[in-house]
């Protein structure tokens, strides 16, 4: 790291990081009325109470089907009787994805059931399934590096092995595998792809997510492996590399059906003054209930926003929002986003990577509000969370907002736990930390108080209720 000296008058001079100059917080002081909602916040109960009800009482929530129109019926009856205002559906449809059977065993040369789950958006085999060669690509770059053709009537395997970071940032890295590896396989001729698991556990427990095909590619049967049974598959190709796979995989596409996101209000004093967005998404992949993903989301921005609820009415109007149908591709909040793009919002922002602490945030305002970063910096420090040197504007539900020019406040909490389970079924509720989860709460409850009093104007604001 840059050692930065600063020179002060007739004192000698002294040597400060660089960054810990960016985050001295000057003379900017915590609001006590903040300071207060935090740290009344460390001992929240209602975010645990929505997590453990919503997984409890309604257990996984695929998107667009019956299991997600429960949720969202949960979720109505839950944020009015927490005293939210104008809780209501806003409906789209899209197409949905069922899971079906998944059975993989190897033929030759060792005999034996592999552990597998379908991805979101595969293709199907034959009821009875399919036999072939496997290939096996350490890499996906060696994947990319086959030439095409090559697959033809194979089964790719792409081995992939995805690390820990604690900022998530190996998800993008690694997730390319899933994300865009089966239509590269399909494209080279494959018959079906398996995958190293996106994970960084070492467990029975294969990870699902979405995989995307181009147009005129037809999708082909694609599976994730658990990382135990992919590390098992690379000791068989140690040996040799005359390995073939019995598969069935039988997922179905159904006919577009309705989804939707719940939508709830905190009344501000000043409709002028544009409405902030904050939440989760309330479907969750079927292998689990969805604890870490993302019920902690829709819990802890839920719990925030209440506490300004049950306070002095804030400046600006505050929409919490379960979006709808995150996973198979973020169409609630694309639909959100298309729905309410003529208003103006003074900020949006979601809480989607689990329930562990937040350990460092970043924002996007305007020049002309500009202080309400440092404002934030100093409300968030005692709780261990510093500033961070990207501009913010994470999130797959918010992010068609952050397109709109929406200003934005980015809470990162740690991910060294999170892709141990996300996306299987071991996303469960036992996975939440109470004590981390209020901290989020807390965070959240600063971070709005903040925004939602600030006095400055950025960006004119017609909100709609
Ligand atoms: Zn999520
Ligand atoms: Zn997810």
């Amino acid at each position: 790291m840059r050692i930065a000296p600063i020179a002060l008058a007739g004192i000698a001079a002294i040597a400060v990081p660089a960054i810990a100059q960016r985050a001295l917080p000057g003379a900017v002081k915590v609001d006590p009325a903040v300071a207060k909602a935090r740290d009344a916040a460390l001992k929240d109960d209602v975010a645990y109470d929505i997590v453990e009800g919503l997984t409890t009482e309604v257990g996984q929530r695929l998107a667009g089907t019956e299991a997600e129109a429960r949720a969202r019926a949960w979720a109505v009856v839950k944020l009015k009787a927490l005293g939210f205002k104008n809780v209501h559906i806003e409906t789209y449809t899209m197409p949905v994805w069922v899971r079906g059977e998944e059975k993989a065993e190897i033929v030759g040369p060792y005999p034996q059931k592999l552990t597998l789950a379908a991805l979101g958006r595969s293709g199907a085999t034959p009821p009875a399934g399919i036999t072939a060669p496997v290939v096996y690509f350490p890499t996906f770059n060696d994947l990319l590096a086959a030439p095409d053709g090559s697959l033809t009537g194979k089964i790719a395997f792409i081995s992939n092995q995805m690390k820990t970071t604690q900022d998530g940032s190996g998800y993008g890295e690694y997730g390319a595998a899933r994300f865009v590896g089966p239509n590269i396989a399909a494209k080279k001729g494959a018959v079906a792809v398996i995958i190293r698991s996106i994970g960084t556990d070492h467990g029975r427990w294969p990870h699902t997510g979405g995989t995307n095909w181009t147009p005129g590619v037809t999708p082909i049967p694609a599976a994730a492996l658990s990382v135990a049974d992919a590390e098992q598959l690379e000791r068989i190709f140690a040996r040799t590399d005359k390995v073939s796979l019995h598969l069935t995989l039988t997922p179905r596409t159904l006919p577009d059906a309705e989804s939707g996101t719940v939508v709830a209000k905190v009344p501000g004093t000043d409709p002028k003054a544009g409405t902030i967005v904050v939440g989760g998404h309330l479907d969750s992949w079927d292998l689990a209930t969805g604890a870490i993903d993302d019920g902690a989301g829709v819990a802890i921005t839920t719990a925030a926003a209440k506490r300004l609820l049950d306070g002095p009415r804030p400046r600006r109007t505050i929409r919490v929002v379960w979006f709808g149908a995150e996973e198979p591709g973020g169409f609630g909040g694309a639909a959100y986003a298309k729905a309410h793009a003529g208003e103006t919002f003074a900020m949006a922002g979601e809480s989607d990577f689990g329930a562990d602490n937040i350990w460092r945030f970043n924002v996007n305002f305007p020049d002309s509000a500009k202080a309400i970063g440092d404002r934030i910096g100093v409300a968030l420090a005692p709780l261990g969370i510093t500033r961070g040197r990207e501009v913010a504007g994470d999130g797959t539900d918010v992010g068609p907002l952050f397109k709109l020019g929406v200003s934005a406040v980015d809470l990162n909490q740690s991910g060294t736990r999170y892709f141990d389970w996300h996306h299987t079924a071991e996303d469960t509720l036992d996975k939440i930390d109470p004590e981390q989860l209020r901290q989020n709460v807390a965070a959240w409850t600063a971070v709005l108080w903040i925004v939602a009093n600030a006095p400055e104007d950025w960006g004119k604001a017609t909100p709609k209720d």
